[in-house]
């Protein structure tokens, strides 16, 4: 039960999923939302350009540079970083309206994305998604196969950083399962809080 004030009880329903490159997170999340169809999913805006079934609008809003930096100017970003030579932001209008309306909200970014959003707001939650062994990590990425080979190094050098950067979260979720991963999340976003872990 909430025994916050209103605005403290709206931005602890924020939770920001972080984790490697290869890690599933887009698999954890596209089973969270069959489970639990209320979250709020925000869509960041980012200059790279799709990969193939990627829709605008859906998994991201694909911008280039020029738009990405008035976005920036205008303050349209609750948060934003470069990643692997890319820009992506998390648009702060839709993830402040579902907070507003009660809905929980989830940000799936990187590392100085989530640092960004632990000052800014400081009662979000904020989860690591780990792989169960490095070597997991290494099959998805290189396995994954829509990006060339000095991408995939580049990707897992920052994912040796990120996995480093474990202390900084709130809670750790084990992608072992992708059920059962996404059904740990869920309980961390909206279950009773589990103490003694
Ligand atoms: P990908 O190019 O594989 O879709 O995403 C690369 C990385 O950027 C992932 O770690 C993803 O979580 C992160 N990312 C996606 N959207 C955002 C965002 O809006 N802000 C930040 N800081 N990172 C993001």
């Amino acid at each position: 039960s909430d025994t916050g004030t209103g605005a403290g009880t709206a931005r602890s329903r924020l939770t920001v999923l972080s984790g490697p490159s290869g890690v599933g997170k887009s698999s954890v999340l596209a089973e969270l939302r069959k489970q639990q169809p209320d979250v709020y999913f925000s869509v960041s805006a980012t200059t790279r350009k799709p990969r193939p079934g990627e829709v605008d609008g859906v998994h991201y809003h694909f911008v280039d540079r020029e738009k990405f930096q008035q976005m920036v100017d205008a303050g349209e970003f609750l948060e934003h970083a470069e990643f692997a030579g890319n820009c992506y932001g998390t648009p702060r209008k839709p993830v402040e309206e579902a907070l507003a309306s009660g809905r929980p909200a989830l940000l799936e970014i990187e590392l100085q994305g989530a640092r960004q959003v632990r000052v800014a707001m400081p009662d979000a939650q904020l989860v690591m998604l780990m792989p169960p062994s490095w070597e997991h990590l290494v099959d998805r990425l290189t396995g994954r196969g829509t990006e060339d080979p000095a991408v995939v190094e580049r990707r897992l050098a920052i994912a040796r950083e990120e996995l480093a950067a474990e202390k900084e979260f709130d809670e750790v979720v084990v992608n072992a399962d992708v059920k059962s991963a996404a059904a740990d999340l869920l309980s961390l976003m909206v279950g009773p809080r589990i103490s003694g872990v």
